[in-house]
């Protein structure tokens, strides 16, 4: 295991706004209101997530005193990675630090053909899911749409190459950040940002029915992923207490209305949890709330976490789960949950308190 710190402590915070939250076109209103002629705005976005680019000084096709004027009026190093854990090549988990001193982990996971990185949204959580270990300390603020993206530069700086898989199931509810959630994604998706297709990011929400309307009329081509792990509302309320605030009969119509109105059908995750929720009986009940729905099923076995005394199933009973959706032709897929080793497996990233 390497576990080093690898980038020096970030700078005190200056107090300036962080550059990498801006858009494209704030850039350009920045420029015009500072003297510049508004195509500096497209090459200062390039230097950004094209080059990847954080030193004003190798950013040479600008003028000097353009890049002044940047350095006096924002911050543009988002964050740095102050630990990882995990080799080269498997996956990794990275703790950031931001300019305030507040901590978010990530997880790097390369497969073949495909680089993925897991990222935060929020330090801390307020939505306390009973299995995760996210929401545990409690809830401390939205992360900037640019520290969303230094996750992913942070990821680039590793693989000297960007991810080719985004997905928001680190710390935090992404519709609860959703402005910062959906900037982030348009930069990602930029065909002069990150250019990383949108079907290749995925939201997940624990079921913010809110979000999940707005993502709707968005237009924009990304997975959604509902976290469901239970197939009827006595247990989702012990597991999800989200679930008492948008019940089943509120979330899955919602979740209709998504597929109607964008095409795209919805992952729904379950988290198989021994003896609670992996029953033939729950799964029974789940192939009937989901039959007729064009849907897919994530079963995941447990990730261990301290504060939930509970065990994953055992192989074959996940297996029978598995069959028994199957059977009901629904479509389902039983994962391997990567990263437990280093508690970076599903609902294992904890938000570290100042
Ligand atoms: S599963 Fe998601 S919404 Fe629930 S506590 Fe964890 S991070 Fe928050």
């Amino acid at each position: 295991m390497d576990d080093h710190p690898v980038h020096p402590p970030p700078p005190e915070s200056s107090g300036l706004p962080l550059l990498h939250n801006l858009t494209c076109s704030e850039i350009e209103s920045w420029m015009v209101a500072h003297g510049t002629p508004p195509y500096r705005a497209r090459q200062l976005w390039q230097w950004l997530y094209v080059h990847r680019c954080r030193d004003l000084a190798r950013m040479t096709n600008l003028p000097a005193t353009l890049r002044n004027q940047i350095a006096d009026a924002f911050v543009t190093d988002p964050a740095h990675i102050t630990e990882t854990q995990g080799v080269e090549g498997d996956t990794r988990k990275l703790l950031l630090r931001l300019r305030d001193g507040e901590q978010v982990e990530s997880v790097l996971i390369p497969a073949e053909n495909r680089r993925t990185i897991c990222v935060s949204c929020q330090a801390g959580c307020r939505f306390r899911c009973a299995f995760c270990a996210s929401g545990q300390a409690g809830f401390r603020r939205n992360l900037e749409p640019g520290e969303i993206l230094a996750q992913v530069l942070s990821a680039c700086d590793l693989w000297q190459q960007p991810p080719t898989h985004v997905v928001f199931m680190g710390i935090g509810e992404p519709f609860d950040n959703y402005d910062a959630v959906l900037q982030a994604v348009r930069t990602l998706n930029d065909q002069d940002g990150f250019r990383i297709g949108a079907r290749r990011i995925t939201i997940s929400t624990c079921g913010m029915v809110p979000g999940i309307e707005r993502l709707a009329g968005e237009g924009i081509q990304v997975e959604l992923s509902v976290s469901l792990h239970a197939p009827n509302n006595a247990l989702r309320n012990r597991l999800m207490p989200v679930n008492q605030r948008y019940p089943m009969e509120v979330l899955m119509p919602a979740c209709d209305a998504y597929t109607r109105q964008t095409g795209r059908i919805i992952t729904f995750e379950y988290t198989l949890i021994h003896n609670l929720n992996d029953g033939p009986e729950c799964a029974r009940e789940l192939a009937r709330l989901l039959q007729g729905r064009p849907a897919r099923v994530n079963l995941i076995p447990l990730s261990p976490v301290a504060e939930f005394p509970h065990a994953p199933p055992a192989p074959e009973q996940a297996e029978r789960f598995a069959a028994i959706l199957t059977e009901a032709r629904i479509n389902s897929t039983l994962r391997l949950s990567r990263g437990c080793a280093l508690d970076a497996a599903c609902g294992q990233l904890r938000y570290r308190p100042l």
